[in-house]
């Protein structure tokens, strides 16, 4: 099918100025943040061209523009903020990016049951505001909040800051509307607790756009807390630091955010910094003073020292920095195809798996053997949200030849070692192209299961083809 008569029947369905084929727009919405460095084996796959951008106000014109794309045969990209870092947004070669930015609406709060109810391209950042409105909060606290949109975070279950209290973004959701390949509209009840039967809501999340598109979702929503308090930790090692956190869990404190990690020394000759430890814990006065009490006993046994308050403050005020910046630097640039590839030409990686908590040093300790000998150097050990999640931030040392080659099975090869110890590879970015290749070693005879419910759900196989299920 040509563009032009492309263009010119989803202008008839959507109407005039829901879409688009100008070059400026191709280029916009013609990737995410993924890079070419970073995307390895898929580096190649980053420059598809799709033929049309397309707008929806409402769930009638997700379906419509989804039931013409099935029977044209077009493939079709939901697209949100497209800042997500494993090139799930990134469009084919002649498809439809179906951008649900104007869909923005705050459709219901109702604080009295405490849930409220978005359309999908909604920014968590503006989700978040409407409910601050109310005094309550948004549970997903990513470093992206003020440029990723709820359905984003939905489609690729994200993990944020407050992970730990309210559970990944998958878990806040309640309720949703999409539409199915075919155009077809389907609706799940919102009721909080139990269901009986299998949750329609768990078929859109996490599978990253390719069995429906979400129009509107209805999530938890949290009151703001009476009393609140934040402590760090510094600990001399990384391993003493960790056994405190798994004794925080074990004891059955519950703290709002968990983040730990150690660093690099800049120019210190592969010295590491101290391993720091925030906690936030929130509730009633009592129990927050007795949680804080009972944490800084855990860390004070594993030789922790308390950190200074102005630390914990930058720490706090600081963690949508690296969002601002992306924001100025591509999302707002004129040209952000450009800068997109100019961001991503700095030569690093970065992992997050998810393994059973006893087994998170041991991999540690293995990746640590690997990565040396492979000459990679890790800038950053960290645990984030909850004691299983567990990231490496690594860049190929310049000695290495070939680098970005060996680097990539370098990485393969980690991620395979927390697959085979009972882990998941990758527990809040999604696979995207860029581990599209490793999801049947993980997902085993449960990828045929996920293959037939895409030809069901998605009879033509438009939606977001070539990622999560190729
Ligand atoms: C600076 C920076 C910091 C980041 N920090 C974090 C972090 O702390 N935690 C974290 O988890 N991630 C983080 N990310 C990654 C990214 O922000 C998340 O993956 C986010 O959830 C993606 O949202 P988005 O709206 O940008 O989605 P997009 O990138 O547009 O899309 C992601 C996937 O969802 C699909 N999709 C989008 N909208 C819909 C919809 N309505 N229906 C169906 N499918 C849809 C797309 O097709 C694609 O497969 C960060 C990224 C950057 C650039």
């Amino acid at each position: 099918m040509n563009s032009y008569s492309l263009e010119r029947d989803l202008v008839e369905l959507l109407g005039r100025g829901a879409v688009s084929s100008d070059e400026s727009d191709l280029r916009r919405y013609g990737g995410d943040a993924l890079g070419t460095f970073r995307a390895f084996r898929a580096a190649g796959r980053l420059n598809g061209r799709a033929i049309a951008v397309a707008w929806p106000q409402n769930v009638e014109d997700i379906s419509k523009s989804l039931a013409y794309a099935s029977r044209q045969s077009v493939p079709v990209v939901p697209y949100g903020g497209g800042t997500g870092v494993m090139g799930a947004a990134t469009p084919l070669d002649s498809a439809i990016i179906l951008n649900l930015g104007r869909m923005d609406r705050v459709v219901r709060v109702d604080t009295e049951s405490r849930t409220a109810t978005f359309q999908s391209g909604i920014l968590l950042e503006d989700a978040h505001r409407a409910l601050m409105a109310h005094d309550l909060r948004l549970g997903h606290d990513p470093w992206s909040r003020p440029i990723a949109t709820l359905g984003g975070a939905i489609s690729t279950n994200g993990v944020g800051y407050t992970a730990s209290g309210h559970g990944a973004m998958g878990d806040q959701v309640l309720g949703m509307q999409a539409a199915l390949g075919d155009g077809e509209i389907v609706e799940s009840w919102a009721v909080p607790g139990a269901f009986f039967g299998s949750s329609l809501n768990h078929i859109f999340i996490g599978t990253e756009g390719t069995f429906g598109v979400i129009s509107e979702a209805t999530v938890a929503a949290f009151p703001i807390p009476i009393a609140r308090s934040m402590v760090c930790f510094d600990f001399p090692e990384f391993d003493s630091g960790y056994e405190a956190i798994s004794a925080i869990y074990t004891d059955g404190l519950q703290p709002t955010v968990m983040d730990y990690g150690d660093e690099l020394v800049p120019g210190g000759d592969g010295r590491r910094d101290t391993a720091t430890l925030y906690l936030v814990f929130e509730g009633s006065k009592e129990s927050v003073e007795a949680n804080v009490g009972e944490a800084t006993a855990i860390c004070l046994r594993h030789d922790g020292r308390r950190g200074s308050a102005a630390v914990i403050d930058r720490y706090w005020t600081d963690r949508h920095a690296s969002a601002h910046r992306y924001k100025e630097n591509v999302l707002d640039n004129e040209r952000p195809d450009l800068a997109r590839r100019s961001s991503s030409a700095y030569r690093m990686d970065y992992l997050h798996v998810a393994l059973p908590t006893g087994r998170v040093l041991e991999y540690r300790k293995k990746c640590e053997a690997l990565l040396s000998e492979e000459g990679v150097t890790v800038r950053e050990w960290s645990v984030w949200g909850r004691p299983e999640f567990f990231s490496l931030l690594i860049s190929p040392s310049d000695e290495v030849e070939g680098g970005g080659a060996r680097l990539a099975q370098t990485v393969d090869r980690v991620l395979r070692d927390a697959q085979a110890m009972g882990g998941t590879m990758e527990y809040c970015h999604g696979v995207g192209l860029k581990l599209a290749h490793l999801v049947e070693a993980e997902l085993g005879s449960g990828m045929a299961v996920a293959q037939r419910m895409k030809r069901s759900l998605d009879p033509a196989g438009i939606l977001n083809p070539g990622k999560i299920w190729s």
